[in-house]
């Protein structure tokens, strides 16, 4: 099964290397087949590549359904749940990062000047949580590390960094994360990578 967030054999025709990345949970922002939907495709450094022509910022926000909405309903409800928690909160986060990943620092601009991101309620509203619709539960990630934050694989370091399959990642921090969320995420959602 494909996992979301993962980079696979398919992400190897467009990213021109076979790197030891190629094998299994690798240190990516994003993949290559999700990239490559959105627009072309540029190497900007060794290992690190981004779409092309990066436009001024502006405050518009790309809003729309997702296109791979015919996936099991699990998905499906959860994409949808996200866009309907939108609030004013979670807005005003988005623009206090301008629409850039809080790990990776991405920003994905689906047509020019338009952006798109996610807000990531680290204590989950539903499901038996009870966390809270507030800016102090909230992170802004690009859609990959809110999958990888979905499936419970970052774990809290501090709240200014995380570690995934070993590796560690600063956060860009312009708000603070409440003490008792960090202590949630680690208890209670985060589950230890599998190693072979
Ligand atoms: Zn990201």
């Amino acid at each position: 099964m494909r996992r979301r967030g993962l980079w696979t054999s398919e992400d190897e025709p467009l990213s021109g290397s076979t790197d030891p990345k190629s094998r299994g949970l690798a240190n990516i922002d994003f993949r290559f087949t999700d990239l490559s939907r959105r627009g072309t495709i540029v190497k900007v450094r060794h290992g690190v590549w981004q779409l092309a022509a990066p436009k001024p910022l502006s405050a518009k926000e790309f809003v729309s359904a997702p296109s791979d909405l015919a996936e099991p309903p699990p998905r499906f409800e959860s994409r949808v749940s996200r866009v309907i928690r939108d609030t004013r909160a979670a807005q005003e986060l988005k623009s206090l990062y301008e629409f850039r990943c809080q790990v990776c620092g991405f920003r994905l601009e689906p047509s020019p000047g338009t952006f798109y991101i996610e807000v990531h309620h680290v204590r989950p509203l539903g499901g038996g949580h009870d966390g809270l619709d507030t800016s102090n539960n909230m992170l802004v990630l690009c859609p990959n590390h809110h999958a990888m934050f979905d499936f419970g694989i970052p774990r809290f370091l501090s709240p200014d960094d995380i570690e995934m399959a070993g590796t560690r990642y600063p956060l860009t921090t312009k708000h603070h994360l409440a003490p008792d969320v960090i202590t949630y995420h680690n208890n209670v959602i985060h589950k230890p990578t599998d190693r072979p």
